[in-house]
């Protein structure tokens, strides 16, 4: 299984070592050929604004909407998340815009700017999930056709539709590879 990692920003490096941990080849994103022949497609972190511009500017933005249209699996990670969004309240930046949820940037507040928590993932079984926030966004409300797989205290912060999977969070930052795994069970169908 090949899985493509973007790579204009973020931890990509993490991101590649997970995938490789669980058996998967990775390619590192940066061209439209990249693209091709990957099974799934892992979006890191960052500042979404940036990637938003760079995915432009690398001739990006459309291949990777058609891609995610066609059934590509997608998994977007915190600026991942928000540029999958359809909705980014308050910003008009670009976007994929591939999943139907409206998400809220930075929606953790100055003093939790960074922050860690073990909680329960129930896709991912009864041992909680060590969850690591950084500026991270939530999703405020989905439609129908997304399914939410973590909520807490009223804030979606991960959820699936389809193709595409979401984390506010990084599971990158972290030695478990339970979410990676679940993702990529999502590239092997
Ligand atoms: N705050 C960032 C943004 O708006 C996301 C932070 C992250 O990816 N860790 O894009």
């Amino acid at each position: 299984m090949k899985i493509g990692v973007l790579a204009l920003q973020g931890a990509v490096r993490e991101h590649r070592n997970m995938l490789q941990k669980l058996g998967a080849e990775t390619v590192d994103v940066l061209t439209p050929k990249d693209l091709e022949g990957i099974d799934g497609l892992v979006l890191p972190g960052g500042e979404s604004t940036t990637v938003g511009k760079l995915l432009l500017r690398y001739n990006l933005l459309e291949p990777i909407i058609q891609l995610g249209r066609k059934g590509l699996p997608v998994f977007g990670t915190c600026t991942g998340l928000i540029l999958l969004a359809k909705h980014i309240n308050g910003s008009d930046q670009l976007r994929l815009g591939l999943m139907d949820m409206h998400v809220e940037r930075n929606a953790f507040g100055r003093q939790l700017a960074s922050f860690e928590a073990d909680m329960q993932i129930p896709v991912l079984g009864t041992e909680p999930f060590h969850t690591v926030f950084i500026r991270a966004p939530y999703i405020e409300k989905v439609g129908e056709t997304v399914t939410v797989l973590l909520e807490h205290e009223g804030k979606i912060l991960m959820a699936e539709q389809a193709n595409f999977l979401v984390a506010a969070f990084h599971p990158e930052l972290t030695d478990d590879t339970r979410l990676h795994g679940y993702f990529m069970k999502k590239c092997k169908k």
